[in-house]
């Protein structure tokens, strides 16, 4: 996807360097979809699993996605190879080296127990492997972390009881629960008892979903995404939107969610390949953020999409030519958004502006930083005053 777009900024290279160096937080993360080629391969071997696809040069190809669903049928396939406790471990140790290196520093982590316990994997296996996976990067990279459990929009409400239930002897290592795959044609509203569940006794799950990623198509009106839209907030109450980024199709939708400082992980790469927008250059990321909606920078599946999480920070500052005050906004906001207490979410967004400040040359930039460096105080103070 990088290799697409100008090398230079016109802003100057010091926005690109803040760029990779800015501690980020990430919301957004299928945990499944940081499988690269290499490791499904490594792991089908391994495992003797034989995939439908013969080399790994020929599943890149595969690529080239039409639509949501089209990438969901590699994605399954490629899930298919992870059977045991280290496959599981290996590919969440994986995406932690690679995301710490581009400064990823807490990742709130999705996982999809349906995909691997439909295949006759135990939901113990799926949980160990990747909460070990997790421990040892807080252990040796210094990252922290949180996993949502997520359940499958295309299966049953049943289905996703029967998993809420199957979590219940690991809730310890489990903050919330969210909802993906398939979005046309699953309603909120289907989720509602689940989620009912999930947020009570004896689990304590905190709420997210994804919705608002697709636009219209066929029967798939835009007056269906902006009601699922509410729903999600009214039926399921989500405290954070996954995508979202359809919201801007309604100004009481906009209103809502910036009033409340509802949060919406945007993944920029995600929605260029899988169509919901033509090209990067087109990405309503800055309108988002200049509607007021709390948005953050997330790279969903980036085994698939083209980067991970730093890539499309850097991606985006060069398409939508994001000066450098927009992208200290940007990752203050991956903080505010993030599941940690107040005092870390305002000492967090405290070191987006130290570094932020160490890049900043004109005026506009350093009045920048100085926002993020009030909002850090402000959520901090908050904290301390409760
Ligand atoms: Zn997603």
């Amino acid at each position: 996807m990088l290799s697409a777009l100008p090398h230079s900024h016109p802003h100057g290279q010091h926005v690109l360097d803040f760029c990779r160096d800015v501690p980020k937080s990430e919301m957004h993360l299928h945990i499944e979809g940081t499988l690269e080629p290499e490791l499904v391969f490594e792991l089908a071997k391994r495992n003797g699993v034989a995939t439908h696809l013969p080399t790994v040069e020929d599943m890149k190809r595969a690529l080239d996605f039409k639509n949501l669903q089209q990438f969901l049928d590699l994605y399954y396939a490629a899930c298919s190879c992870l059977l045991h406790e280290q496959d599981f471990f290996d590919m969440t140790w994986a995406y932690c080296v690679k995301a710490s290196s581009q400064n990823v520093r807490h990742a709130e982590i999705f996982f999809d127990p349906q995909t691997h316990t439909e295949r006759g994997v135990a939901f113990s296996v799926v949980i160990t492997g990747i909460s070990r996976a997790l421990e040892q990067a807080k252990r040796e990279l210094g990252m922290t972390s949180a996993l949502i459990m997520c359940f499958l929009k295309h299966l049953s409400g049943d289905d996703s009881i029967r998993t809420l239930e199957e979590s219940l002897p690991f809730k310890d290592h489990i903050t919330a629960v969210g909802l993906d795959s398939t979005e046309i044609g699953n309603p909120p509203s289907k989720f509602k008892a689940v989620y009912d569940l999930a947020r009570a006794e004896p689990y304590n799950y905190r709420c997210v979903s994804h919705c608002g990623e697709e636009g219209p198509r066929g029967d798939y009106t835009e007056e269906t995404i902006i009601g699922d839209m509410w729903k999600t907030l009214e039926l399921l109450k989500v405290e954070r939107i996954d995508h979202g980024i359809q919201s801007l199709r309604s100004p009481e939708l906009i209103k809502h969610l910036s009033e409340k400082r509802i949060p919406l992980t945007v993944c920029p790469f995600s929605n260029v390949r899988l169509r919901a927008v033509d090209k990067l250059e087109d990405h309503p990321l800055k309108k988002m953020m200049d509607s007021g909606l709390l948005v953050s920078i997330n790279s969903d599946d980036p085994a698939y999409f083209g980067g991970y999480c730093g890539d499309n920070y850097l991606g985006v500052a060069l398409a939508l030519q994001l000066g450098l005050a927009d992208m200290a906004e940007l990752a203050a906001n991956s903080w505010e958004s993030s599941f940690l207490p107040a005092v870390a979410k305002g000492a967090r967004i405290g070191d987006v502006a130290q570094v932020a400040e160490r890049y900043a040359k004109t005026e506009e930039e350093r009045s920048g930083v100085e926002k993020v460096l009030e909002r850090g105080k402000r959520i901090g103070a908050v904290a301390i005053a409760n």
